[in-house]
């Protein structure tokens, strides 16, 4: 298969148009057709000599994906199941709120970290996605939008563990962000991470400002050993200690996601904990309420148990909001249409 154009950078795309004769500035004109003008073929290039497309399309893939589902729910998300070029299934969705325009984007083939309550790491690790892979699921969603309608924010929440890809992630935020190719502010975009503290350490080093969010659920390590199994090497302190790094490296406040599980994480007790954790430093808490993955065993809280989480964390001054559930009529959550395809594959004779 043809390397796909979104897996090479603005060098390596200059590179290739001088191996073809033709001067470096031909790149900068073919990035502006993929991620600016929403083409979806080399021939729509219009400013791009006929000889230089007909190169293009022998040696180079537009996309690398096919689109295999399409789904649109009620309250105007839309979610894609694109194939990869070896059959592997990733998934992103799209989020409309009435001034954002949301991309959550995945990062691997399923996942390898085993959070027991989360439907992409039932089936374990696959393989890592490529910078292509990674920045192609943006552009599918991109050309889903309406011509007056723009993407304004990238969520790295989907399937896999970013930082456990950080390697092929950087190039792809790094598109993102350009000039010459998405554009996106960098603060318009976060990474949600298992907490990996090297990693953390290492995304802030990369000078930029994006957002990080880390996947806390439990206020202290023996809890988080049972929900979180990669924590038992890891451990709380190890990664408030990087997130503080984080915080003094960008300056930028770090989210603490926390999945509340009804009847196991969402105690008072477990408020308080988590708030004395979080005390004195630039948090921000943002309660998921557990989407029901059936094969988990877990459910959603009670509302009335919720609302007294976020009373008392807030009673302790800990800045807390609670993610809105979008795309529900469309299994748009988790990891959720993967795994169903992919059981239907599995039941296939
Ligand atoms: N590996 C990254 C990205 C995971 S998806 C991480 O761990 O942060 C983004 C968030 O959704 C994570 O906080 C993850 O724990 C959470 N999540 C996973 N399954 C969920 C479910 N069934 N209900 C609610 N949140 C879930």
């Amino acid at each position: 298969m043809n390397r796909p154009l979104a897996d090479f950078t603005k060098d390596e795309l200059e590179a290739w148009c001088e191996q073809h004769g033709a001067p470096g500035y031909r790149a900068v004109q073919i990035r502006r057709w993929l991620y600016g003008k929403r083409v979806n073929d080399f021939d729509a290039m219009h400013d791009v000599p006929a000889k230089l497309r007909e190169c293009l399309k022998s040696e180079i893939a537009l996309f690398a994906s096919e689109i295999l589902a399409h789904q649109q729910a009620s309250d105007g998300t839309e979610k894609l199941l694109l194939q990869l070029h070896d059959g592997h299934r990733v998934e992103c969705v799209l989020m409309r709120e009435p001034k954002r325009r949301t991309v959550c984007i995945s990062t691997q083939v399923g996942c390898g970290m085993g959070c027991v309550f989360c439907a992409s790491g039932l089936l374990g690790l696959t393989r890592n996605l490529t910078t292509g892979e990674i920045l192609e699921q943006i552009l599918r969603i991109d050309r889903l939008l309406g011509r007056d309608e723009r993407l304004t924010n990238v969520v790295v929440m989907g399937i896999g563990e970013p930082l456990a890809n950080l390697q092929n992630l950087l190039p792809a935020l790094e598109t993102l962000n350009e000039k010459g190719g998405m554009g996106l502010g960098a603060r318009r975009i976060t990474i949600s991470t298992v907490g990996l503290p090297e990693k953390i350490r290492e995304l802030a080093q990369f000078g930029k400002q994006f957002n990080l969010a880390v996947s806390l659920h439990a206020p202290n390590d023996k809890l988080r050993d049972r929900l979180v199994p990669v924590n038992d090497k890891i451990g709380l302190d190890a990664i408030l200690q990087a997130t503080d790094d984080f915080f003094e490296t960008t300056g930028r406040r770090v989210t603490f996601e926390y999945v509340v599980l009804g009847g196991v994480n969402d105690g008072m007790e477990q408020a308080r904990e988590l708030a004395t954790l979080l005390r004195g430093r630039n948090a921000h808490v943002n309660l998921i309420p557990m989407n029901p993955v059936e094969e988990t065993g877990f459910d959603a809280p009670l509302q009335a148990r919720l609302r007294q989480f976020v009373e008392t964390l807030e009673q302790t001054g800990t800045p807390t909001t609670i993610r809105k559930r979008k795309g529900a009529d469309i299994d748009a959550a988790c990891g959720q249409l993967r795994l169903k395809k992919e059981q239907t594959v599995e039941l296939q004779p």
